[in-house]
């Protein structure tokens, strides 16, 4: 099968070394990739392990980075159909709001990822939340507002403690968190008065401020079934002990100790059941990853928001445990067969550590050549993903924000935890920057 991935950060990185381990991958092209997806090799055994690629290795067998930017919809087409791509994967959000899936099967394609109107689970908060209390998903008390005097009237009976969240993509920023009243009329101007994200934040979705432990489960669907992914973390803010700003996510791992299996189902039947009833409802076929980002409040589980699409990095810790051939599982997903397939995790726990550029996320300097690449590769039960990275005369230098995915599965989460620091600990570049302290939820 001749595959494309459509994306360039750490998830599509693993994406692509678990789809160039299946027997069904003949070729892989990614569009437009990163430095560490150019090296990845299909079929290679070593992939496995985390050791360094043979440099004779068959350079058809090489994975190869075509520079075309993840939401050119007319390039890619153009691209996949030269190439006959046999199945596309689509790793970011964006491309699927833009609609790719649906142009991609227009034209006789066969893709992976949720249609326009399936994705917008993720593009739009308003229908998320709308869908939601229609369906019985539990969620926050939450009302939706195009008016600011109303949504300031909300907000107030709530006494300003909520979260007030533009309606469309806002590149991970539209989501304002307030204390009180004071910061919550300020944040509803930003959105809908002062026009801050555009035509993103034409409508808001205001929520009720809700405490508890975050976690983020993923479902993979074939507009019929969902089968629910172990727990895993993220670590979204950028400095140990969830202090310093938001980023994309500085370090993940799964499973978490939070729910017991048992739990876990009785969350997963709570979100998916009726979601399920509801897609079926409202003719929303939904091919692809469902990932709620669900608070577990003492009064129970609330889905804060959906994404259609696997997280960055939940892929890596996802992915370096899960024991089915990935091709299978999103061809399934694609036919509608996934009632058929049973998922398999091989190994019990995985930690993913984000290393970051300094400054990130904000203002930082790309270019840094990163040392120690090949030996944190030697360590057994190892892989670094690859997100913010290019190749410059031969060197592997930063090129973005978060750079690398230093992932580490085992036994247990300690050990995987003890095992991707050591990794971490052979890596260096000018500036870099990580947590010290991802997992170190699960034992607190
Ligand atoms: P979202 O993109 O909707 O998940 O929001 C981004 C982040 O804001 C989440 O990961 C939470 O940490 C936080 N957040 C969102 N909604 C709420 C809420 N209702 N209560 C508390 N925190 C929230």
């Amino acid at each position: 099968m001749k595959i494309l991935v459509i994306g360039s950060g750490g998830r599509e990185h693993a994406l692509v070394w678990k789809l160039a381990q299946s027997p069904h991958t003949e070729k892989i092209f990614c569009t437009p990739g990163n430095a560490g997806i150019a090296q990845e090799i299909v079929g290679q055994a070593s992939s496995l392990s985390g050791a360094t690629h043979r440099q004779d290795a068959c350079a058809t067998k090489r994975v190869e980075c075509v520079n075309i930017a993840a939401d050119d919809l007319p390039k890619l087409l153009a691209f996949a159909r030269e190439k006959k791509i046999d199945l596309t994967v689509v790793g970011p959000d964006n491309p699927l709001a833009l609609g790719i899936v649906d142009l991609f099967q227009t034209n006789g394609l066969r893709i992976w990822g949720p249609n326009q109107k399936a994705a917008q689970f993720e593009s739009s908060k308003v229908f998320s939340q709308n869908f939601m209390e229609k369906y019985g998903i539990p969620t926050a008390r939450a009302g939706t507002f195009s008016d600011a005097t109303a949504a300031k009237k909300f907000a107030a009976s709530l006494n300003g403690k909520c979260a007030v969240k533009a309606d469309g993509l806002a590149l991970g920023k539209g989501v304002l968190i307030c204390a009180n009243e004071n910061e919550a009329n300020k944040a509803i101007e930003e959105i809908l008065v002062a026009k801050n994200f555009g035509a993103a934040g034409a409508n808001i979705v205001i929520q009720e401020f809700l405490e508890g432990m975050e976690i983020s489960l993923h479902a993979i669907c074939d507009g019929k079934t969902a089968k629910l992914f172990p727990t895993s973390q993220d670590h979204k803010r950028a400095l140990d002990g969830d202090k310093g700003l938001n980023t994309g996510g500085m370090g993940t791992y799964s499973p978490t100790p939070f729910l017991s299996d048992a739990e876990l189902k009785k969350v997963g039947d709570a979100i998916l059941q009726p979601w399920l009833r509801g897609c079926v409802e409202e003719k929303i076929n939904f091919c692809g990853i469902l990932y709620p980002g669900v608070m577990l409040t003492k009064n129970g589980p609330r889905v804060l928001e959906f994404n259609a699409r696997f997280g960055d990095p939940e892929t890596q810790v996802y992915l370096t445990r899960l024991e089915n051939d990935l091709v299978e599982l999103l061809d399934a997903s694609v036919s509608g067969t996934l009632d058929k397939i049973e998922l398999k995790w091989k190994s019990a726990a995985s930690v993913c550590v984000v290393m970051a550029s300094g400054g990130y996320p904000g203002n930082y300097e790309k270019g840094k050549p990163i040392r120690g690449l090949d030996d944190a590769a030697k360590l057994p039960n190892v892989k670094v993903f690859h997100a913010g990275t290019a190749l410059k005369e031969n060197q592997i230098v930063t090129n973005g924000g978060r750079v690398l995915g230093v992932t580490a599965w085992a036994k247990d989460l300690k050990t995987a935890q003890t095992a991707a620091y050591a990794a971490v600990e052979k890596i260096s570049f000018d500036g870099a920057q990580f947590r010290r302290d991802i997992a170190a939820k699960a034992w607190q």
